[in-house]
């Protein structure tokens, strides 16, 4: 090898020298190339936030032993379905509002929860559906309430948001308006299961309806929801559902008003609530949250505590919330004995739990 360099210098210089040119800027190009790319990662890492994901599939007083067999693994594999549809917007960069609404609409096709198909049925025997989102960023909110044939409310409520200066279209105003927007538009029947009629067969009054709130607290909820704080540390917040079960034609629960049921500021947290709604309506639960973090400075954590498990349960008030604040701590409590939930953060941690 020696030998064959040394000759190689002595026959021909000029092919040396430009090899080792060649060499050189091979080499140097590459360490460039690297360092760039090192740069690149430790700017991502510095701008980029943490991502994180929260659902619930509604709160209610249901006992494990109440379950049928194989109906806890089906709900849990949903859930993780769920968080999945979620974390694969979240994970690649996207917004924590297209995660929301995303999750939500995932929810709303799966039968087994009180929200689109599979949503419990008023004291008609119909499915009146109700849903809200919320931009933590902006600050703008859209909902719809009432609806009988609009497939998938979450993103009628984010049309009502992104395409008018409202914030909330009810009833045939919001059909109308989902027409417009060429959302798919189903028969009032696609909402009803086997499994809800048979429900809403055993629990007809043989009265007429009383006022909701001299009725007994339900003994299940199935609302669904979803908040999330994306990459770029914007928040975002979904609430869906048939609202309670028997419900007078006409009633309007928590889940699509804003502060209510749902509330989302990238100044504080993001929020959505399930349970008794007139009670959620009333205690102005959503934003109760962000107000007790934003101006008595208290931990997302103890804002939950304090308003579900001390508020609420004064009141007899059955349900729970999740919430995730603007640095990706989360929270989920409830005061019924189960609350179908989960989470997925991107550090890898990921769970779900009913009870
Ligand atoms: N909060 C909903 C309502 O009152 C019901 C639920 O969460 O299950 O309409």
């Amino acid at each position: 090898m020696r030998l064959f360099y040394l000759r190689l210098v002595a026959c021909k210089p000029g092919l040396v020298f430009i090899s080792i040119v060649i060499m050189f800027s091979v080499l140097t190009a590459n360490f460039l190339y690297a360092q760039t790319e090192a740069a690149a990662a430790v700017a991502m890492s510095a701008v980029q936030h943490p991502w994180v994901l929260v659902i619930h599939g509604g709160a209610g007083n249901i006992d494990k032993a109440g379950m049928k067999a194989g109906e806890e693994q089906a709900y849990l594999k949903k859930l993780d379905e769920a968080l999945k549809t979620g974390s694969e917007i979240l994970s690649h960069g996207g917004s924590s509002l297209d995660a929301v609404e995303a999750v939500v609409r995932f929810m709303e096709d799966c039968p087994l929860f009180n929200a689109g198909k599979g949503a419990v049925l008023d004291e008609n025997g119909k499915a009146e559906l109700d849903a809200a989102i919320m931009d933590g960023k902006s600050g703008m909110a859209g909902a719809v309430g009432g609806v009988t044939i609009i497939k998938n409310p979450v993103t009628a409520a984010r049309r009502v948001m992104e395409k008018t200066c409202n914030v909330m279209l009810v009833g045939a105003g919001a059909e109308k308006f989902a027409r417009v927007q060429h959302l798919d538009i189903v028969d009032p029947s696609y909402f009803i299961t086997p499994d809800r009629l048979e429900a809403w067969k055993k629990s007809r009054p043989a009265q007429p309806a009383k006022p909701v709130n001299s009725q007994p607290p339900p003994q299940k909820h199935g609302t669904v929801g979803a908040v999330a704080l994306d990459m770029n540390g914007n928040l975002a917040a979904a609430t869906s559902t048939g609202g309670l079960p028997g419900k007078l034609t006409g009633r309007i629960g928590d889940s699509p008003i804003i502060g209510a049921g749902t509330y989302a500021s990238n100044n504080t947290c993001a929020v959505s609530a399930t349970g008794h709604g007139e009670f959620f309506m009333r205690n102005v639960v959503a934003y109760d949250i962000a107000a007790l973090m934003e101006y008595r400075g208290m931990p997302l954590e103890e804002a939950g505590k304090l308003v579900v498990m001390d508020k609420l349960r004064n009141q007899k008030a059955d349900g729970g919330l999740i919430a995730v604040d603007k640095d990706g701590n989360i929270t989920m409590p409830f005061n019924t004995k189960a609350m179908f939930r989960g989470f997925v953060k991107s550090t890898g941690e990921q769970e779900t739990a009913i009870f």
